[in-house]
């Protein structure tokens, strides 16, 4: 029994974007892994946002956000109370003059790429093929080819859990290796990108090559989360992965792909035990084989 259904009725009442109950996570990750979240709402508007927000912060529903859900591992029994997904509604773009772009966060990482390179900007060619959201990216410090979102970030606003908005600096922001803004209670509602004056022809033909490097090497012809690990200082996950010998592993329908040996692919029904259950194996044969302790990149919840 769903003890959020009234919470989700009286919620859609408030706003127009979707406020589903039992909602498959499975739908909304990249894995197609995941069980039910009590409820599901997806704001068409900052003040939808607002309404979401506030109205689980008076009924105290705990709440998680998401975006694309491209880093995510949602447990089998799914999560409990209210997920935002900050998705295509929240898509503006604004171009700001000096090669500046203000972004809302549900704008998607590769389709931003693509429009830079068309007004001749350049800086986030590397983005390309990335699925997620520039929120998601901004959280998990998304880069790819030596460059991160951090090195163009220069403030973001954001929205507490009591509906009110504030801008911070990107010196207020602490960025790591696949390590972003640490939200808390708040949700990155936009972003602002510094860019410099680049070639349209020269960013597209790079980005072109990227998506070729990207098809060779990734199985994206299955469901993942794309790398797995974090590379341990000075190596790669999937090289350590690849030499210990765990590539094709499998259990249940999760399996260490036979392309890249830091990604988990989904060949049908995994479940997210399997999942975990083959990233602990992993950890233990790369252990034994290197003494190296590799940390998941990517987030388990629920
Ligand atoms: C095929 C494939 C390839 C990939 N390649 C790369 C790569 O090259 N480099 C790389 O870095 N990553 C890569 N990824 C992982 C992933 O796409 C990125 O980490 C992406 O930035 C995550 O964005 P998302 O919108 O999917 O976030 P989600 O996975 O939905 O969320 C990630 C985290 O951010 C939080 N979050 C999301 N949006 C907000 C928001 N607006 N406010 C507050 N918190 C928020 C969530 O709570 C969660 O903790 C790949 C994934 C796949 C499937």
């Amino acid at each position: 029994m769903n003890d959020y259904l009234d919470f989700a009725q009286n919620l859609q009442t408030k706003i127009t974007g979707s406020v589903l109950t039992d909602a498959p996570m499975s739908d909304y990750t990249t894995w197609k892994i995941g069980g039910n979240a009590d409820v599901l709402a997806i704001p068409q508007n900052p003040a939808e946002l607002a309404a979401i927000l506030t109205m689980a912060t008076e009924a105290k529903i705990p709440l998680m956000i998401i975006g694309k859900g491209s880093d995510l591992l949602v447990s089998d029994s799914g999560i409990r109370g209210l997920v935002v997904q900050i998705g295509e509604k929240l898509n503006n773009i604004e171009w700001l003059a000096e090669s500046k772009v203000m972004v809302q966060a549900g704008v998607s990482m590769s389709s931003l790429a693509w429009e830079c390179a068309k007004r001749n900007l350049s800086g986030l060619e590397w983005a390309v093929g990335i699925p997620g959201n520039l929120g998601g990216a901004l959280i998990m410090n998304a880069g790819a080819y030596g460059s991160n979102i951090s090195s163009c970030v220069t403030k973001i606003e954001v929205m507490e859990y009591n509906g009110k908005r504030k801008w911070l600096n990107r010196d207020e922001l602490q960025f790591g290796y696949r390590h972003g803004f640490t939200a808390g209670t708040s949700v990155v509602i936009n972003i602002e990108l510094q860019l410099t004056e680049g070639d349209r022809t020269v960013s597209e033909l790079h980005m072109r090559q990227i998506l070729q490097t990207r098809t060779k090497n990734q199985p994206l012809e299955y469901p993942s989360a794309g790398s797995v690990f974090k590379n341990p200082e000075g190596d790669h996950a999937g090289r350590l992965i690849e030499a210990a010998g765990c590539k094709g592993m499998r259990i249940g329908d999760a399996q260490v792909s036979l392309k890249h040996g830091n990604f988990i692919v989904n060949l049908g029904n995994a479940k997210a035990s399997d999942v975990l259950a083959l990233i602990s194996d992993v950890q233990k044969k790369v252990w034994e084989k290197f003494a190296v302790q590799l940390e998941t990149e990517v987030r388990l919840i629920g």
